[in-house]
């Protein structure tokens, strides 16, 4: 064994002699180029690649969930649920993507657990990223703000004050699906809510369900972001998306 040893060690020693004294552009990289974005202001600003769906003004991207113009309100910068006129989602689809959005609870509080301040971002149309005030409100863990909804609950709860502007930054990867419909790779979300990483790459079941376990369904590669009405007036600003 020490005989060994006494051979082994030099050519060790060599192989780091010429790990040192290589050629280092053997290790370098110079294309592809990566793409040149010009970031905004802030974090919270678009950069020059996203692709704006809500800048405040109107609600051009939107629709119905039920076709047709998108009928909530827009005012002062923002749009606002009209409880009971149902849904809305993008025109356009998406599958894997980043995106920003900010939303507002209503300053008036009414109501308590999963009746205050809800409303839910569904990516693919499927699998809600829940909003809900969960500033001094409790409901069922896997249902506050920042919850893939009964699937996973959020790392921390960072909610900000009732009727204060709240943000989420997400990195969502669309599921893989075989020709038969089995899943290839299931679907997966990372959530920053105000800043703070509160879903950490975890993996989505399923579509969404309120009652019983998630399953899935086959779909398209890409499918409109919705939003939910769940009969609060919740308002929403600054959404953009960059496609992955
Ligand atoms: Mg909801």
């Amino acid at each position: 064994m020490k005989k060994l040893l006494a051979l082994l060690l030099p050519l060790a020693a060599t192989t780091t002699f010429a790990q040192r004294n290589g050629d280092p552009k053997l290790t370098e990289l110079w294309e592809p180029k990566a793409p040149i974005v010009t970031p905004g202001k802030t974090a919270a600003d678009a950069p020059s690649d996203a692709m704006v769906l809500f800048d405040g003004r109107d609600l051009q991207q939107w629709e119905s969930d039920k076709g047709g113009p998108a009928p909530w309100t827009v005012g002062d910068g923002a749009m606002t649920v009209k409880p009971q006129s149902g849904g809305i989602r993008t025109r356009q689809g998406f599958g894997d993507c980043q995106l920003h959005i900010e939303w507002r609870t209503p300053a008036v509080v009414k109501g308590e657990g999963q009746m205050r301040g809800n409303s839910g971002i569904f990516f693919m149309g499927r699998y809600e990223l829940q909003v809900l005030d969960s500033y001094n409100n409790t409901t069922y863990s896997n249902g506050q703000a920042a919850s893939m909804y009964k699937q996973h609950i959020p790392l921390a709860n960072v909610s900000r004050p009732p009727g204060e502007w709240q943000s989420y930054d997400v990195i969502f990867t669309a599921p893989r699906f075989y020709e038969d419909g089995r899943v290839k790779s299931a679907a997966r979300i990372t959530v920053f809510h105000n800043g703070v990483l509160v879903q950490n790459n975890v993996e989505i079941w399923g579509q969404t369900q309120f009652i019983g376990v998630a399953n899935y369904e086959k779909h398209a590669d890409k499918a409109p972001l919705g939003l939910q009405d769940h009969g609060d007036p919740v308002s929403f600003r600054n959404i953009w998306i960059r496609p992955l």
